[in-house]
């Protein structure tokens, strides 16, 4: 018997398992450029966890490879399938389970998706806070699983901050729960956070305990200019001071790109720095004083809601603006604060010597930085260039202490770059976690680091 004709009798008739070529093609990847993929033999669209039990009960007697999948918005081909895999996607499990507004919990289903979270819980003056900019139609799964980051998290964390507990089933097929809906527990080693960015490796998220915080107040904004990179990533250190819920910052190349598509008034900047405070709102004057210390060339803010689409708009539109002068390969590294400056400094120096349009932005003020590869659509020598310049900015990053990803996860694009930051003790550490959960590696295999 085939495994679609297993699966198929052990699922039984309701499961919405599905082998239709036409179909399975739309599950074969995720947002990541290069990354290879193809059509997977069968996609099961979940509706429980004791579904995805069966399904992986099978799976792992049968030793055939997993591709879990939420809304598949991923940037590192995490989500991209092979044609020997089962997808499952967790997209029908998409409901609010409950929102305990006194203990400030929310129980969701993982394939909930992170805006109607958000917007469920704002009708009761709360938020779930980590807000990638992809939260109207990234999953609460596959944010945990990618250990997602956003804008706020400058102050408020990443999403692994946010959770509390999970339910999960193991390649086993067993289902598990992990942490505890209490605000604190520290009874076990702390598994929960081993799965949180672990990126389908380990079991498949199927319910999430998430914090939820009391609504911040609406943000007072601040967009400064500066000569240069240099001074504005100087000058963003000074600002965390001012606890800011945002702090953005974006280089001349993406500014000109910028100015290009929709002209704000940015030509003769070298950076601009984007700062929202949602407490120390009066304190924006002060923050402008600091900045005049690292050569500003001119600073505005607003406290009024109406001005804060506006003073955002040239962050809001640096991917987009990117995108649009040709084929894009986005890099996600972090590093120290401190060292943004240098880092930006040696990446101009590579698409000098690369000939390749590099434009950076990203999270100043946790040092998460998105230097972002520009070629020619259907320029294939450019589009190998570009890969190889994708991994050598990873590498100027982890040369100055930063790592190979802050926030969009290692998947596939990035999996041959992990041993560079870690031991080889390290890397054995993480096989063996690996083996413990997953002894014949079908969850995802090869993606976080090789196999
Ligand atoms: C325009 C755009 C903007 C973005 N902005 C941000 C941003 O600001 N910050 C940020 O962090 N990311 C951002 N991303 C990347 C992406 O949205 C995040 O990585 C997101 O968390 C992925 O969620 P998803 O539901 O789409 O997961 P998918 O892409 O489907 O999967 C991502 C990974 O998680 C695994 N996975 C998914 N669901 C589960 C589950 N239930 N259990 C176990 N494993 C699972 C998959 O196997 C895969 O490895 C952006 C993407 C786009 C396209």
């Amino acid at each position: 018997m085939s495994h679609l004709a297993a699966l198929t009798k052990l699922l039984g008739p309701d499961a919405s398992l599905i082998s239709d070529p036409d179909i399975t093609s739309s599950y074969s990847r995720d947002q990541a450029p290069f990354a290879k993929s193809a059509p997977p033999f069968a996609v099961l669209l979940a509706h429980s966890a004791e579904e995805i039990s069966i399904a992986l009960k099978y799976a792992n007697q049968e030793k055939i490879s997993v591709v879990t999948r939420g809304a598949g918005s991923g940037l590192s081909g995490g989500a991209n399938a092979s044609a020997d895999s089962l997808v499952i996607s967790l997209e029908k499990m998409n409901q609010i389970l409950e929102i305990d507004a006194a203990n400030q919990i929310a129980r969701v289903q993982a394939g909930v998706i992170n805006l109607d979270l958000d917007t469920a819980a704002s009708k009761l003056g709360l938020a779930y806070l980590p807000d990638p900019a992809s939260r109207d139609w990234s999953s609460l799964g596959g944010n945990a699983a990618t250990n997602a980051g956003g804008m706020c998290c400058v102050k408020y964390g990443v999403t692994s901050a946010h959770v509390r507990a999970m339910q999960v089933v193991l390649a086993s097929g067993e289902i598990i729960e992990l942490g505890k809906a209490t605000k604190k527990s520290v009874t076990t080693y702390d598994m929960l956070h081993l799965f949180i960015g672990s990126e389908g490796t380990l079991g498949i998220i199927t319910e999430l305990t998430l914090n939820l915080e009391i609504r911040p107040h609406s943000p007072a904004t601040l967009i400064a200019t500066f000569p240069s990179v240099a001074k504005a990533a100087a000058a963003s250190a000074q600002l965390l001071r001012f606890k800011p819920s945002m702090l953005e910052i974006v280089d001349q190349t993406t500014l000109k790109a910028v100015e290009a598509w929709h002209p704000l008034g940015f030509e003769i900047a070298g950076s601009v720095l984007i700062m929202q405070l949602d407490e120390n709102l009066h304190r924006c004057e002060e923050a402008l004083e600091v900045c005049k210390n690292f050569d500003l060339i001119d600073g505005v803010f607003s406290e009024d809601p109406a001005d804060t689409a506006d003073l955002i708009r040239v962050r809001k539109m640096a991917y987009p603006a990117l995108e649009r002068m040709g084929a894009t390969l986005l890099d996600d590294v972090a590093l120290p604060i401190t060292k943004i400056a240098e880092f930006v400094e040696k990446v101009e120096a590579l698409s000098a010597s690369s000939g390749l349009t590099i434009g950076i932005f990203g999270h100043a003020g946790d040092g998460n930085m998105h230097p972002t590869i520009v070629h020619d659509h259907g320029d294939a020598a450019a589009a190998t260039l570009a890969q190889k310049v994708f991994g050598e900015i990873v590498a100027i990053a982890q040369s100055l202490g930063g790592t190979a990803s802050g926030e969009h996860g290692i998947g596939s694009i990035k999996s041959s770059l992990v041993a560079d930051e870690i031991s080889p003790t390290v890397m054995d550490l993480q096989r063996s976690i690996k083996r413990v959960f997953d002894p014949h590696s079908i969850l995802n295999p090869g993606k976080k680091f090789p196999l």
